[in-house]
């Protein structure tokens, strides 16, 4: 009988013990959590800086020399983006004079000497047409 009462015991200790683990790994991983979120907010204010030091040396403020060389890659960066946004319009522009050129070569072949139209089918036809090239009716 003490056999089994012992090993209730050794089963109801694991049990808690196991219980006790867990919530410790749970409280662990919301601390580990609160770190993140720590370091997070560190990294964003360290962009912030950064922001506000170029905006002094925008403003014509002095800033430290060891930033110097930071914001001259910053504005080497910003002259890219203007090269690539510029790249982006001239693709853009090409394509739109494409387009233009394309609905002006296609206009004039639709309607090159159309005056009148089929009586039959409503194609154009040049004046002059006596039977339409498209539906065969004789006009009138
Ligand atoms: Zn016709």
């Amino acid at each position: 009988m003490a056999f089994f009462q012992d090993l209730g015991k050794k089963i109801t200790e694991g049990v808690q013990d196991a219980s006790k683990k867990t919530t410790e790994l749970i409280e662990i991983n919301k601390l580990k959590s609160s770190i993140s979120s720590e370091k997070d907010a560190i990294n964003a204010t360290k962009i912030q800086m950064g922001d506000k030091i170029f905006a002094m040396f925008n403003a014509g403020e002095a800033i430290p020399d060891t930033m110097a060389e930071d914001v001259q890659a910053i504005l080497a960066r910003l002259e890219k983006i203007t090269e690539l946004e510029g790249k982006i319009e001239e693709i853009k522009a090409a394509s739109e004079a494409e387009k233009a050129s394309r609905a002006a070569a296609a206009a004039p072949a639709a309607g090159v000497g159309a005056t009148k139209f089929c009586t039959g089918c409503g194609a154009a036809l040049a004046e002059g047409t006596v039977f339409c090239g498209k539906c065969g009716k004789k006009q009138e």
